[in-house]
This record gives C-alpha cells, sequence and structure tokens, in this order.
C-alpha cells in the first residue's frame, strides 16, 4: 500500500514576481508551461563537483541517459541504436549522417571531458532489446577491438573506454531461454571482447546498493544510493538485501514450455533507484503491466517494482509510456515531480499511459512531464500531448550538491552546440 501521508510536495517559487503574474494572466501558459524560463539560448553549463546530471539523450532510435555522479563517476544506461526509421519511427536526431551510437558516445565524451572525464565507469543495459543495446543489421561497420559490428553500445565503446558492464543476462545470456537474434550475438560478442581486453562485466544484482557505487571519492558523498530494485523476477524485499521472485514456479523455464509462456524480455529489465540527500530517481527499463487479460498477473512487474521503490522525484516512464506501460498502481507508487518519456515511435507515450501520469486522482501534487522527441502524428492522435513540459530535446536533470533540490533543462538534439531550449525549476525534492 502507499503511505498517504507522505508529505505534499510543492514547487519552489524561485520564479520572478514578474514571471508568476506573467504565467497567471495566461491561464494556457501557466497550465502547459508552470515555472519555465523559455529559450535561455545559452549554453549548458558544465558538470561541478558535488551536483549529480543525468542527461536523458535522445536519438530517435531509443534509450541512453548519461549519469555524472557527484564525485565525477560516471554512467551510461542504455544505447539503442535502431535503422528502420519507417513511418512510426520519429526521425534520427541530431540527422541519419551518424548511427545512434556514435551520437551518444559523442554527447557522452562531450559532457564527460567538460567534467573532467574520459572514460565511462559503468554501462548499465536494462535489457537486451535493440533500442537499449543497438540493433544488428547488415553492412554495418566492423571494430578493431574484436568480431562484432559498431551499432549502439558497440558504437559508444569506440568513443570513450568502457570499464564496468553490467547486464541482467551475464554470464550465460539463457534466461528464460537462450538469447538468440543477430542483435543479441552482436552485444555478446563485444561483451566477451572487452572482457578480454580487461573490462569488468557482471550481472546485475537485485536488492544490492553496493554494486553500483561511487568510484572516486565515496566518503565524501554517504547520503548517495543506488539500490537495485529488480532484474529476472527477482525484487528486492524493502529491506537489507534480501530479495524475493515475483515470477511463479509455473512461469520459470522447462522442457518443452513454450516461449509465450515464459517472461518476456521487457519483463526481465533491470530497474534502479537513486537518492542523493532528499532526490530521489527510477528508471526500470521496459518493465510493463500486460497480464494477458487478468490470465497473468505476475506479468505486471511494473506495479511490483514501483511499490518497492516508493515515491520519487524523477521517475523515468517504463516502456517509453507504451499502452502496457505506466499503470495507475505505478503512477500512485512514484507519484513523482517529474516523468521522464524516452520515445521513438508514433506511440510514446500512448493516451492511456499519459492520461493516468498526468492525472491527480491518483496523486494530487503537481508534476511534469517530459518527453525526448514526440512525432507530430502523437500529437493529433493525443490530445494531452499539448500538456507536456517539454515534447523535444534531450532532458537533462541537474541535482543541486547536496541533493535538496534538482532543475531540469532542455538541450537542443538537432545539433552538437547542447544550447539550453527551456529550463524547468527549480524543484524541491522531498526526501523518502
Ligand atoms: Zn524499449
Amino acid at each position: 500500500m502507499i503511505d498517504p501521508s507522505h508529505k505534499r510536495r510543492t514547487f519552489l517559487a524561485a520564479m520572478s514576481g514578474a514571471l508568476a503574474a506573467s504565467a497567471m494572466s495566461h491561464p494556457a501558459m501557466s497550465l502547459a508551461a508552470g515555472l519555465v524560463k523559455r529559450g535561455s539560448g545559452s549554453r549548458y553549463a558544465p558538470w561541478q563537483p558535488g551536483m549529480l546530471d543525468i542527461h536523458h539523450i535522445t536519438t530517435g532510435s531509443g534509450n541512453a541517459a548519461l549519469f555524472i555522479m557527484p564525485d565525477g563517476t560516471s554512467m551510461l544506461v542504455d544505447a539503442g541504436a535502431i535503422y528502420d526509421h519507417d513511418r512510426f519511427a520519429i526521425a534520427p536526431r541530431p540527422s541519419a549522417q551518424r548511427r545512434p551510437g556514435e551520437w551518444i558516445g559523442r554527447y557522452a565524451r562531450r559532457h564527460l571531458q567538460r567534467a573532467g572525464r574520459n572514460e565511462i565507469d559503468y554501462f548499465v543495459l536494462s535489457h537486451l532489446h535493440r533500442d537499449h543495446m543497438g540493433e544488428y543489421v547488415a553492412g554495418l561497420p566492423r571494430s578493431k577491438q574484436g568480431d562484432y559490428a559498431l551499432t549502439g553500445v558497440t558504437d559508444v565503446a569506440e568513443i570513450l573506454p568502457i570499464r564496468h558492464f553490467i547486464d541482467r543476462a551475464y554470464p550465460k545470456y539463457d534466461f528464460p531461454e537462450p538469447l538468440q537474434g543477430s542483435s543479441n550475438e552482436n552485444y555478446v560478442a563485444f561483451i566477451r571482447a572487452q572482457q578480454r581486453l580487461g573490462a569488468d562485466v557482471q550481472q546485475f544484482s537485485p536488492g544490492s546498493n553496493r554494486q553500483l557505487a561511487l568510484l572516486r571519492q565515496p566518503a565524501t558523498f554517504p547520503e548517495f544510493e543506488i539500490r537495485n530494485l529488480y532484474a529476472n523476477g527477482e525484487l528486492w524485499a524493502g529491506q537489507g538485501e534480501a530479495t524475493k521472485n515475483v515470477f511463479p514456479v509455473s512461469a520459470l523455464p522447462a522442457v518443452g514450455k513454450p516461449s509465450s509462456d515464459l517472461p518476456s524480455e521487457n519483463e526481465c529489465s533491470v530497474a534502479f533507484r537513486l537518492r542523493y540527500g532528499k532526490f530521489s530517481y527510477y528508471t526500470g527499463g521496459d518493465l510493463s503491466n500486460n497480464t494477458n487479460f487478468g490470465a497473468d498477473p505476475w506479468r505486471d512487474v511494473e506495479s511490483s517494482v514501483a511499490l518497492v521503490a516508493g515515491h520519487v522525484d524523477v521517475a523515468v516512464a517504463n516502456h517509453h509510456g507504451y499502452v502496457d506501460s505506466m499503470g495507475p498502481v505505478a503512477v500512485r507508487a512514484l507519484s513523482p515531480s517529474a516523468f521522464i518519456l524516452m520515445t521513438w515511435d508514433s506511440a510514446h507515450p500512448s493516451i492511456l499511459a499519459l492520461f493516468n501520469m498526468l492525472n491527480k486522482r491518483l496523486y494530487p501534487e503537481e508534476r511534469k512531464v517530459f518527453a525526448t522527441a514526440v512525432k507530430p502524428e502523437n500529437e493529433v492522435a493525443t490530445r494531452d500531448i499539448a500538456k507536456l513540459a517539454s515534447k523535444n530535446g534531450h532532458v537533462v536533470v541537474r541535482v543541486a550538491p547536496g541533493g535538496a533540490e534538482y532543475r531540469i533543462e532542455i538541450l537542443d538534439s538537432f545539433n552538437e552546440l547542447d544550447t539550453v531550449l527551456s529550463e524547468h525549476g527549480p524543484f524541491l525534492c522531498q526526501g523518502a
């Protein structure tokens, strides 16, 4: 159950009186834009020690999020790349001149170098789908580091060294069944090659708050924690590092059982919660809530994970806000002041997922919803798209040193200038 007494959140009234008056005299603006300074046009200011920056990078081709932690520890969660930009897909950003993984690697290198870093400490793969790790298609260039093609994360690793790899399926890549297909094979060949070159590879460990740790000055930031919540049916039990399994025995692999009776790749996604002082953040890959019309209640992993995560300040929408995600239980449990949608398709977000995220019956506090990109067709189909705080650009969460407040800045995704299109906040963090 949700704790109904959790503190009501207030948006910090940091805006000037003039802006407040202007917003009040334009109801549409106050509804859609809120506390926004539009079009600052300045270049995104570099990370400084003590800050936590989380860049939700858009290429129109899948997920990628770059974390620069308070002591400079760096982490990339996912590096998706798809190539069939049909009429349902969002057009490549900044352009089709480079592969999505190249754009992600260049983005990460640029921002890490400004922070005095030249490597990615952790790459965390939420699950083994092309829009999160990189699709294999014929004709991609090959790496010189090993026998694999360049796409998604393998492109990133050509641009920046990656020290630790963490995914849900290492070392056997056989749960709930042997992973097949050229994109999976390419990723696994990459992991094996990186391991031979000296990189550390681990399986994501649900329940742990030590696997994703600060690597540079952990003693300086004792109030920083990443709690692994879930992967492969194993859910943090809420105390210590104990876990419980949410997949029933009937869903586990057995000889002769058809794939359709097993957990899906999405249902095995990695989820974690980050806390820094009073700030908290949730991300859970492509977890979903589709129970096969009630036949398989255990498939609603999204709700189970959200209930153990509890309230956060910022939540990444599961499964790109698709129709089987962001159900009422998850929205109410997470009750964030900001949702972030990482989108690449005309159904991201779907009407119902966005309706839930915006609905004050699920929780009464103010919240903003940001999308990295929205197709014009979706704006026509889904009227609530007009209520998004942003529908184009990299969504960057910047948490102030100590974690008392955060801002969200939207960076132009059509070039590499890192121009700030709009600023939102500051928002007061609410704590656990
Ligand atoms: Zn996905």
